[in-house]
Formats: C-alpha cells, structure tokens, sequence
C-alpha cells in the first residue's frame, strides 16, 4: 500500500482497516439443523417411561445415537442393553427410534417385557414396504450401512429376499438376481444426491427396477443436508455436532466437505474445539445431526464466541432469516 497517500493521510493504512473489519470473524447456523420430529418423539417416550414405569427401565440399544443424551438418560436411571435377552423378565423395555427385527419382538414377548416401541413411524413406514415387496415376491436391494441398527430392522423384515449394499462396489453381490422382480429401499439418513446416483446405477443393471413408493431419505435429513450445501462453500471451517454413530450427522460432515468447507470437524462436545488454531477461519458453519439437542450447539456456539467468533447468522436453506452481534 505505500505510496497510497496525499495530504498526509495514509489511505493503505485505511483500506487495510475496512478489510480487517470485513473478514470480521462470523459463524454461520445452518437451519434447519438437530432433533427431527421422529428423535425428538423418541426422547419423549423414553422421558415419559422413566417417569412413569416403576422398575428399572431398560432400553434396547441407544435410543439414538447421542452420547451426552445417553449419558443423561443413564444418569437418570435408564439401563441400555445390547439385546432382551438381557432384561429380566416382566420388566419394561423402550425399542429405539431406528427400529427392530422381528425377533426382537418375539424374544420381548417370550419374556413377558412391557414394550415401549419409540421406532421412528417413517423407518416403520419401510419396513411395511420391505414386507409388501416380499409378499409380492421381489428381491430387494437394501442400500445402507450394513451394521447400522436401521439397516439390521430392515433387512430382517424380509431376510431371505434383501441385499444389503453400501454402493455401487457391492453389485457383485446383486449377481444372479431375477431382474425382473427386484425393488430398492434405503436407510433413511444417507447423503440423498449419493442414493439417487446408485439407485441410478442399480436401474442400469436392472431396468425393471421398482422404486419405493415414496423416498426413503426422510424429508429431515434433506433438509438438513441442503441446508449444510448452501453455506459451506462460505465456510473456512465446518463443524458438525453430533456422535461418530450417528449416520445422519457423518453425512453431514460429508456433505459440508463436498460442497467446498476447507475443513470438517464432528464434536460431541464444545470442549473437543479447545486447542483448535482459528487463525486462517474467519468463518465458521455449524449444523447437528438429527438426535442432536439445540442446547449442545449453543455450547459450540459459546466456545467460540470466546474464541473471537461474536457474530452469528442464521441460515434457513441458506438465507439470512436472523443475526446477532456481541455476546450469543
Ligand atoms: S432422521 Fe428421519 S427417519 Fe430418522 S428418526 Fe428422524 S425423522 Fe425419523
């Protein structure tokens, strides 16, 4: 900027004061964003359980995949187990939000359990469509994370008749197949853009391929991931609230990096940013996944307000709807 003077005013110097106070350090909230209607059902129904039952409620895996919400609901006096093989008879059992495989029924009933089902209706919605294409006697590609719980409950709606795949790596397993009855379904939380390219695929290898009745991806996770495109291109850092289980929360991480965010990080915890080196971000995105609590992103939101980051935006699929300055 020398030489950028006249009458003894520095105009450089004051160039360089109106770009430091344009790359003022903001974060940007992609809206809509945390709890969807069929967690937020969930953590209710186990919250009235533990109010209401008298023994020890126990809960067949986590309720959702959220380690601060699990901690609380153990703190509360919740008892999670991988199985009801390992809850004693007669005593009340909550099924998580992602859904059960029929066995898990019967061994509940085996055992005289008082069920307190908090399945999602949307997953119970797929799991009816996956029974509806057996009984009409098509195969069914099942696209999903194999050891994801969801995936499990579905795929034993109708064992004999599904193939779980993750992409398209896993049409080998598709071979042999009759072609001419076959149908797809998915997980609920996949990246929506990368399961309509494999369904697109998967039609290339089996043109009769029938669709779902409706799109299994549920409305709040493409929202949720719109929501995260529109901004990340902005965003020197994203950061992703949420747990390493949760499904929905790992795409959104994915899609953030995708759509331009220079870097990604996923956080249970405002603490997990402690030590971080904000230098080169002037602007950070944050979403949460969808068992994620709004109070556990205000927390991140607080963390790096201290860390110099006092201006906030709120965007609802990308527009500004709300802003504030100074202490969040
Ligand atoms: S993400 Fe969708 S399918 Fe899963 S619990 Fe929420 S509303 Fe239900």
């Amino acid at each position: 900027m020398a030489g950028l003077s006249a009458g003894g005013v520095d105009f450089g110097a004051i160039i360089e004061r109106i770009q430091v106070r344009e790359v003022k350090k903001r974060i940007l909230l992609a809206s809509p964003r945390g709890f969807c209607l069929g967690v937020d059902r969930g953590v209710k129904i186990l919250e009235s359980a533990i109010n209401n039952e008298k023994g020890v409620v126990y809960v067949r895996k986590e309720i959702v995949h959220n380690v601060p919400l699990i901690n609380y609901f153990k703190a509360r006096g919740a008892v999670f187990v991988k199985e009801v093989d390992e809850i004693p008879n007669g005593c009340a059992v909550v099924f998580s939000t992602h859904g059960v495989a029929p066995s898990a029924r019967e061994k509940a009933a085996a055992r005289n359990l008082k069920v307190i089902d908090a399945t999602c209706p949307l997953v119970t919605k797929i799991h009816e469509e996956a029974v509806k294409f057996k009984n009409h006697g098509y195969a069914i590609v099942l696209i999903g994370i194999p050891n994801h719980p969801e995936i499990i409950g579905t795929y034993m709606q109708a064992p004999d008749n599904t193939h779980v795949i993750q992409d398209e790596n896993d049409f080998g397993k598709l071979d042999g197949i009759d072609g001419s009855r076959v149908a797809w379904l998915s997980q609920t939380t996949l990246d929506a853009d990368v399961t309509k390219r494999i369904a697109g695929r998967l039609r290339e290898k089996f043109p009769a391929l029938k669709d779902p009745p409706r799109d299994c991806i549920c409305r709040a996770t493409k929202e949720r991931q719109a929501a995260v495109k529109a901004i990340a291109g902005e965003c020197d850092l994203f950061v992703a609230v949420g747990s390493e289980k949760s499904s929905n929360t790992r795409r959104l991480a994915e899609i953030a990096r995708k759509s331009g965010a220079k870097r990604v990080v996923r956080v249970d915890t405002p603490e997990e940013l402690d030590g971080m080196d904000f230098s080169f971000v002037n602007t950070i995105g944050i979403t949460s996944g969808a068992s994620v609590e709004e109070k556990q992103v205000r927390g991140v939101v607080s963390r790096l307000a201290g860390v110099g980051f006092n201006r906030a935006e709120e965007r609802v699929l990308g527009e500004i709807t709300a802003t504030a300055d100074g202490e969040i």
